[in-house]
């Protein structure tokens, strides 16, 4: 089984532009089964099927990678990462990128930490707590060459919850779904006034699935205002 996975992982990560090798499947396999093991004590994923969870969290987390240009010199954060999506996927196919993984719900943060000792991953950790507070700290604002979010919240909130943290120039990078056409549409105002500037959309399509899936990227050109992010949970009641 374990082979039959590794080989998954290698020719699915093809088809999508990325090379695994034979270490990084090993590491995604290891990955894999803390996450079904740990799964079972706590609520990480809905998805419990390897070949499924290989396809729909670690392929789509590296879709993003053909499209990273000032590789190796990042700096990433995962807002929201859960149970590190797409934050170690990035670091496991990207060794030399520095990743930070933020999530507001303790129980999760200790799993990241089981699987970055595992991996025996350096330049990369967990912190926990609600982006609203981390955005406003010094060493975290505008700290980022990137931010990624997946599943976290509508483009609207999450622009708020993440642009923050981008560097002027850098860019926040949303892993959407179907909706991407009219989430980009609501959220317009908020990436103006978060600083957010030019926007792009990137189609992606995952081996085997017919549902669309998107990458939302936007480039920031100008800091954030002071205010922003206001305090937890009002950039999820009355988004910007
Ligand atoms: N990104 C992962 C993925 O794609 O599988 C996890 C998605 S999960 C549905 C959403 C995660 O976002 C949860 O783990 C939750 O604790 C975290 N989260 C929600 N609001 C947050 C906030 N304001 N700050 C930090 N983390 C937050």
């Amino acid at each position: 089984m374990d082979e039959f996975l590794a080989q998954k992982i290698i020719e699915t990560a093809e088809l999508v532009g990325v090379k695994v090798g034979m270490k990084e499947a090993t590491d995604f396999l290891t990955y894999l089964n803390l996450l079904l093991d740990w799964n079972q004590r706590m609520n990480l994923t809905a998805i419990t099927d390897p070949e499924e969870i290989v396809v729909k969290h670690f392929i789509d987390s590296l879709a993003l990678v053909p499209h990273l240009k000032e590789y190796p010199t990042l700096s990433i954060l995962d807002v929201g990462t859960g149970a590190g999506f797409p934050g170690i996927p990035l670091k496991i196919v990207l060794p030399h990128i520095n990743v930070v993984l933020l999530d507001s719900l303790k129980k999760r943060v200790l799993f990241l930490d089981a699987v970055i000792g595992e991996l025996g991953l350096k330049g990369i950790s967990a912190v926990h707590g609600r982006a609203e507070d981390f955005g406003k700290q010094p060493d975290y604002r505008e700290a980022f060459d990137i931010v990624t979010s997946r599943a976290v919240a509508k483009l609207s909130v999450l622009s708020e919850l993440c642009i923050p943290f981008v560097k002027v120039g850098g860019n926040f990078i949303s892993y959407k779904g179907a909706k991407a056409d009219e989430e980009i549409n609501e959220a317009q105002n908020a990436i103006n006034v978060l600083g957010g500037a030019k926007l792009i959309r990137v189609e992606v399509i995952l081996p085997g699935l017919e549902d669309k899936r998107a990458l939302i990227f936007v480039t920031k050109k100008d800091h954030t205002p002071e205010k922003y992010p206001r305090k937890a949970g009002m950039p999820e009641k009355k988004p910007l």
